[in-house]
């Protein structure tokens, strides 16, 4: 079992309503359990395209993973065109009929409609993986010595279907290797000077080690990707190899076991015992949506306001109406006076302003889209930086911006 293809289905990701994030979890899962993604394919609901699709797949890989077209709608083919593919029949299956009307059950409908028996009803020769969290189960085929999942496109029925019954089983089946990953977090430094003082390193690192870039905003994770067969081994040899890049870029690492920035600055304050607020004007929000994402900020996390209009700058915040006159609303002077009034308006240790513009159009005194000042005041430090990101849609824009402060924020913590 080393190769997988995937075959993505349904008209709503063809027409790009949908986005197909169920392959990017499977890939990601399967790739844990040491099984390499070959191919993804995006498909139509049609019997005769579902057909070919899987007989080109079953060319290719040893494992097929379909999700979609399952679900009781009239459009939902993927269940026919398995049974033609394996020429089978298709039936009432008893035990996914009880499992079926349990959850109807459990969910006060018990009167189970004609539409849902229907998915009770599967090929003769399918081995069925009862569907924990919908009414579409999961199916199983053998073709000679491969396999075949054919599972519902909802992505919340797919996370567990992968997670605690087809990796599972998979592992189990095939006795395959494990394989453990870590990620080093490093900022401040680009990626091809990375490369260059860690080369000696990596051309070090342990046959079944293996390491790759993925750059994230201005921050790039190292993944550590170890495979072998005891599991607690894998974890000390990672462990070895990540203190052995401390000598090396000691300073610019702000993390080596998670890879999310939000938690990371989470155990960080926790640890300090800090508190934080944000004033944002150009990132909306979106830089206290990112803090909240960590459970648990509510710790640290006071508050956060959207004073967007200038005069909700002056008033709430109280940045001085001279200081706008004379530097314009996107400068670093505001940036300053926007964080010291937000550090006063919620009693915070840190605080964190922004202001900028997200574009498309110009700001309301000609200052260049993808321009952003924000400021970092840590009790009476104070740091502001200046970003200029033209070429980011709105949406990206908000996301970047944010995603750097709290790496910077990070960063400030880290050497302080
Ligand atoms: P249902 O019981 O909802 O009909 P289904 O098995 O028929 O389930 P689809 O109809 O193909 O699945 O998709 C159901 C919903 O799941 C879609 O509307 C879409 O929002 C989401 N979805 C389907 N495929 C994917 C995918 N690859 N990535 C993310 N979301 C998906
Ligand atoms: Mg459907």
């Amino acid at each position: 079992m080393e190769n997988a293809v995937l075959i993505t289905i349904g008209d709503e990701i063809l027409s790009g309503n949908t986005i197909d994030t169920n392959s990017n979890f499977i890939a990601t899962e399967l790739k844990n359990i040491g099984i390499k993604v070959s191919q993804i394919f995006t498909i139509s609901d049609e019997i005769e395209t579902i057909k070919k699709t899987l007989q080109t797949a079953f060319e290719m890989g040893d494992l097929i993973i379909t999700t979609g077209g399952l679900g009781p709608t009239r459009d939902d083919k993927t269940k026919k065109a398995l049974a033609e593919f394996f020429n089978d029949e298709i039936a009432l299956d008893e035990a996914t009929f009880e499992h079926l009307r349990n959850y109807m059950e459990k969910r006060g409908r018990s009167e189970i409609l004609e539409r849902n028996r229907e998915q009770a009803f599967v090929p003769t020769k399918s081995i069925v993986f009862q569907n924990q969290y919908g009414t579409a189960p999961c199916m199983m085929m053998r073709y000679n010595d491969k396999l075949s999942f054919s599972l519902p496109g909802v992505p919340y029925e797919v996370k567990p279907l992968i997670k605690d019954q087809i990796v599972p089983y998979l592992k189990d089946t095939f006795s395959l290797h494990y394989i453990t990953t870590r990620i080093v977090s490093v900022v401040g430094i680009a990626e091809s000077i990375l490369a260059d003082i860690i080369e000696d390193w990596e051309l070090s690192l342990p046959e079944n080690l293996a390491l790759s870039y993925l750059p994230v905003g201005t921050r790039v994770k190292l993944r550590l990707t170890a495979s072998g067969d005891d599991e607690s081994i894998l974890n000390q040899q990672l462990e070895e190899e990540i203190q052995k890049l401390f000598p090396l870029i000691g300073d610019s690492i702000i993390a080596t076991t998670e890879d999310k920035i939000e938690k990371i600055l989470g155990e960080l304050l926790n640890e300090k015992k800090l508190t934080l607020s944000t004033a944002e004007s150009c990132t909306g929000g979106e830089l206290a949506k990112m803090i909240t994402s960590n459970s648990g900020s509510s710790n640290y996390f006071i508050g956060g306001i959207v004073p967007y209009a200038t005069e909700k700058k002056v008033k709430i915040l109280q940045v001085a109406q001279e200081t706008v006159n004379e530097f314009t609303v996107v400068s670093e002077r505001v940036a300053q006076e926007m964080a010291r009034g937000c550090q006063q308006l919620f009693g915070t240790h840190i605080s964190i302003s922004t202001t900028g513009v997200a574009g498309p159009g110009k700001g309301e005194d000609g200052k260049e889209v993808g321009t952003v000042y924000y400021s970092i005041r840590i009790n009476d430090r104070e740091e502001s930086f200046k970003l200029y990101m033209p070429h980011l849609d709105r949406l990206d824009f908000m996301n970047f911006v944010s995603q750097k402060i709290i790496q910077d924020l990070v960063g400030l913590l880290i050497n302080d």
